[in-house]
């Protein structure tokens, strides 16, 4: 994946100043910074949720900024996990992890629920197939919800603040599920608060402030020697 000079503007309001971030296969990318930075505008940049403004997007080969792309297409190679997890509640659990590739034609019923049965034990839910959503705790609806994303067989997964809405006792079993995806060597980009997981999970570290990416390194050289001013101002309030 490949932005370059990505802008993108709500009216007046430019959101986006010019991005330059270029993410490789396997890579785990964390995007940190304050609130109204631009985090979530970006990630949404990546799978056409939003028009860009200028500059480009290439995901998995496509030209996100040509207008003939199908969307459709790209956004199956593009799994995306958000804060809510959106599952359909008079569906159960299997039944929402089924439903994107069954009704996208990517698999028949009896494959799609092999597939789903499979993904539900990746995350630890096995047991709760026929539960409805009502029924699960939060962290276990987020698992649901990566489930979901997964079931697409996508090449890459976006993350904005998948663990921002859960009660404290319950990140950690989402996070767990994140860690074991990156060790699988899934294609990553994680908008997170979680500095612990920021540090020891990504390969690669994104600063964002005020539209722009102010500094990226290593978590090493992020978190351990930060060269900007705003880099360490941040950090010196959430960690
Ligand atoms: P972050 O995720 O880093 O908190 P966002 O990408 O959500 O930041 O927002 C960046 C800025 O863009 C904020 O000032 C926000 O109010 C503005 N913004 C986001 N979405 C819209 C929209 N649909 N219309 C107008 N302004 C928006
Ligand atoms: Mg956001």
């Amino acid at each position: 994946m490949r932005a370059t000079g990505l802008k993108k503007a709500f009216g007046d309001l430019e959101v986006l100043k010019g991005l330059d971030v270029d993410i490789h296969s396997g890579e785990v990318v964390c995007v940190i910074g304050p609130s109204g930075s631009g985090k979530s505008t970006f990630l949404r940049c990546l799978n056409k949720l939003e028009d860009i403004t200028g500059g480009t997007v290439v995901v998995d080969g496509f030209d996100l900024t040509n207008p003939k792309v199908d969307l459709d297409e790209v956004r199956q190679h593009i799994g995306m996990v958000f804060q809510h997890f959106n599952l359909f509640p008079h569906m159960s659990v299997i039944e929402n992890v089924m439903l994107a590739p069954v009704e996208t034609k990517r698999a028949d019923k009896k494959s799609a629920r092999e597939n789903a049965l499979r993904l539900l034990d990746q995350v630890g839910l096995a047991e709760k197939e026929n539960a409805k959503p009502a029924q699960l705790s939060g962290g276990q609806k987020q698992r649901v919800a990566i489930a979901r994303a997964l079931a697409m067989n996508p090449d890459i997964m976006l993350f904005d603040e998948a663990t921002s809405a859960l009660d404290p006792e319950m990140v950690g079993e989402v996070l767990q599920v994140l860690r074991d995806l990156a060790k699988g060597g899934m294609t990553m980009v994680v908008v997170t608060h979680e500095m612990g997981f920021a540090r020891e999970v990504s390969d690669r570290v994104i600063f964002m402030a005020d539209g722009y990416i102010v500094e990226e390194g290593t978590p090493e050289q992020l978190f351990g020697d930060p060269q900007n001013d705003r880099t360490r101002d941040f950090l010196n309030k959430v960690l």
